[in-house]
């Protein structure tokens, strides 16, 4: 598959205010030099808890915030340096599915309104073609003709979110950006909204990046996987890769939280605990972020940043203590 969207050394800062005034800049690094690619019809999780910058790593590569450095690759086009006119086009082809679909679909439209919405400001179809999409759009995703007529609220939070599905699927977007999108709901309906979301990339080739805190929620999603940490990817590889072996101390400790279906899996699977509090983001460690909570950490690690680098095959860690043989130093 050619490669649809590839982010080079991504970074979003903050200025923070600290103290008395400004005084000299204090930045925080939310995003801090994040790379990646995904090919087209295929899924990218990013992968961390609140604070990581996962959720502003997929912001900046929609241009919903600005990014300080760094380049997005969507299609052939270099997106960040396109003009606004250029860049509302281009997004277009760009589309998002947020956690709370009651919060981000307007209450006062009916539902086919809300489905519609993205072609009545993009395109010039006639009445009729609209209608037409906004009909198939609902067959896709699974809800009745007659249900077009209702508000938000008359719908349960799994149906509101294939209304959201719905919409951003009416401008035929080559890549979908899902920001916790089955968070919110039950474990069942979250199953049906992933199974959802896997047929139609299935059936329109779609490409997905997938933002969750939850690797149980990504495992059955993706096909490669980022685990983010204080704005840095500190570990990237397939899906296989960071399911069988992973590498970095926060992954492992991420994984073992993940009820496994597998029983020997489960039962070989001890509960890695992280201890304590992600350091200052404004006022960072001078070597590995994750130092202070890493069961396995030595002298060198509170001294040296690790770089991410390939370790096997393009499996990539950032972490002092996986050599060359990629075995995980838990
Ligand atoms: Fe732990 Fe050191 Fe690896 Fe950081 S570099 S994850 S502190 S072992």
């Amino acid at each position: 598959n050619e490669t649809l969207v590839s982010v080079e050394n991504l970074g979003v800062r903050f200025a923070v205010k600290r103290g008395g005034g400004w005084g000299k800049a204090s930045y925080l690094y939310a995003v801090d030099d994040v790379s990646f690619e995904i090919k087209r019809g295929e899924t990218l999780a990013i992968v961390g808890e609140s604070g990581s910058g996962k959720t502003t790593t997929a912001l900046a590569v929609a241009r919903l915030v600005e990014a300080y450095q760094g380049k997005v690759n969507l299609d052939g086009t270099d997106f960040l340096s396109l003009d606004d006119e250029a860049s509302r086009l281009a997004r277009a082809k760009m589309q998002f599915i947020f956690q709370d679909p009651y919060s981000s679909l307007n209450p006062r439209l009916r539902a086919e309104q809300i489905v519609r919405e993205p072609l009545d400001s993009l395109s010039t179809m006639d009445e009729a073609e609209k209608k037409e999409i906004v009909d198939r759009l609902f067959a896709e995703v699974g809800l009745r003709p007659e249900q077009q007529r209702l508000f938000p609220h008359q719908f349960s939070g799994g149906q509101r979110q294939r209304i959201g599905i719905a919409r951003a699927l009416a401008t035929q977007p080559d890549l979908i950006i899902c920001d916790e999108a089955v968070s919110a709901l039950d474990v069942a309906v979250q199953a049906q909204i992933l199974n959802l979301l896997r047929k139609l990339q299935a059936d329109l080739n779609l490409t997905y990046l997938f933002i969750s805190h939850d690797l149980g929620v990504v495992q059955h999603m993706c096909d490669s996987i980022a685990v983010m940490y204080m704005g840095r990817v500190v570990e990237h590889g397939t899906r296989m890769d960071l399911f069988n072996n992973p590498l970095h101390p926060y992954t492992s400790a991420l994984l073992s939280a993940v009820p496994s279906v597998d029983k020997a899996r489960r039962e070989a699977t001890k509960r890695i605990l992280i201890p304590g509090d992600p350091p200052d983001p404004v006022n960072l460690p001078a070597g590995c972020r994750f130092a202070n909570r890493c069961p396995v950490a030595q002298d060198i690690c509170r001294s040296q940043d690790p770089a991410l680098r390939d370790v096997k095959g393009g499996h990539k860690v950032a972490c002092h203590l996986v050599g060359e043989d990629a075995v995980s130093p838990l």
